[in-house]
């Protein structure tokens, strides 16, 4: 594996690999870029094939949180660590008390928080041993209101950019979804008068957001099908792929999955087919928007503040994209790339 060359591909300022043989933890930690501040990102426990493939995992992800801190306007870098092995393992006390350690090494340059495969118990392991460790249970709580309310929010800045107006009153919203995020978007939605088509794989789910919200439900498989104005993907990643884009009959693809597009070439697909993608990491930047806020003292309230200029920063991405033709995409990540260049120039006056 070619160490160096995988770093220089993205420009990646560090990668620290660490292990504690006793407990067999084995952990990797990557800090893609710390221009803004210090590299924010979760640490994933995942049962990787080989080696590499962690250490990959690390690069992309730890890179994704650069551009999603930027873009959101946070200060904050980006990073992400993995630990290899069998997610269900149950030493955790060892397993994340090592991990804490070797983030502890750091002395703030990277700050974890939870991510698949990791809960909010471990995290209190992890916090045994190191204070640059976010979103504990009893700081800044749950982010999904945080999340579903920005996601709310860019949905109203694509209506804006496609109709003209950003009322959602009598707009058919389908979302596939309705968890913790999902639920709370559709509350939102409702409140404004939207129309929703909802799915789950969990029919309780379902049954709650038909009661509540006079919702439409359909199964699961017949969701990309639907003729609505909006589609909010609100569960898994990679449902905007080549089999479910020639089904798709909305205007617009706006939602709080991570990873929507199946490769980024589907993001191109929506662009010449004139539907308005909202970028996964723009849109549902409020969980990190969330911890950001904790780390930073900050209300409850301010925090939803921050998360509804996602507005703001989801019209310049569409402007940006009208404007170049560029698919939303590339521009989210050209505004991301701007700023860190920008705030780089400033920073080299010495102080
Ligand atoms: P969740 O687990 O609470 O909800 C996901 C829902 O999707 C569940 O109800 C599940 O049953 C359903 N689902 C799974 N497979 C499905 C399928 N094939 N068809 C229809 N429904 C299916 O998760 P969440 O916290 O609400 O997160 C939802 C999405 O938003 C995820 O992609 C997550 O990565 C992303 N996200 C969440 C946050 C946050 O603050 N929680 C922040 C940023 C991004």
């Amino acid at each position: 594996m070619e160490l160096f060359s995988l770093m220089g591909e993205h420009d990646h300022e560090q990668v620290v690999f660490c292990q504690e043989p006793s407990c067999g933890y084995k952990g990797i930690i990557a800090i893609h870029n710390t221009v803004l501040g210090p590299a924010l990102g979760g640490t994933r426990f995942w049962n990787y094939n080989n080696d590499q493939e962690a250490f990959v995992d690390s690069l992309r992800l730890s890179r994704g949180m650069t551009y999603k801190a930027s873009v959101a306007g946070l200060n904050l870098g980006g990073g992400k660590s993995v630990i290899l092995g069998d997610p269900r393992s149950t030493n955790r006390e060892e397993i994340f008390r090592a991990h804490g350690r070797f983030v502890e090494t750091l002395k703030g340059r990277y700050i974890t928080a939870e991510d698949v495969g990791t809960s909010v118990d471990d995290m209190e392991f992890v916090a045994m041993e190191t204070e640059h460790v976010t979103g504990r249970a009893q700081t800044s709580g749950d982010p999904s209101p945080v999340t579903a309310y920005g996601v709310y929010r860019g949905i109203k800045a694509a209506a804006m950019a496609k109709y003209g107006s950003d009322s959602l009153s009598g707009k058919r919203v389908t979302v596939q979804g309705v968890g913790h995020v999902g639920y709370s978007l559709c509350q939102n939605l409702a409140s404004e008068g939207a129309r929703l088509v909802v799915t789950d794989i969990d029919q309780e789910r379902v049954q709650r957001i038909v009661h509540e919200f006079g919702a439409e439900a359909v199964a699961p498989d017949a969701i990309y099908g639907v003729e609505a104005d909006i589609y909010a993907p609100s569960a898994l990643g990679a449902t905007v792929n080549d089999d479910t884009i020639p089904l798709l009959k909305v205007d617009i693809v706006a939602g709080a999955a991570n990873n929507v597009l199946g490769e980024a070439r589907h993001g191109d697909d929506l662009h010449a087919r004139g539907i308005l993608y909202a970028p996964d990491y723009v849109i549902n930047a409020g969980g990190l928007i969330n911890v950001y806020g904790e780390l930073n003292g900050w209300t409850a309230e301010r925090s939803m503040r921050k998360a509804g200029d996602i507005y703001t920063t989801l019209l310049r991405i569409f402007e940006l994209s009208a404007n170049a033709g560029l698919p939303t995409y590339v521009a989210a990540d050209r505004i991301a790339e701007e700023r860190i260049a920008a705030v780089g120039k400033i920073q080299q006056t010495w102080v």
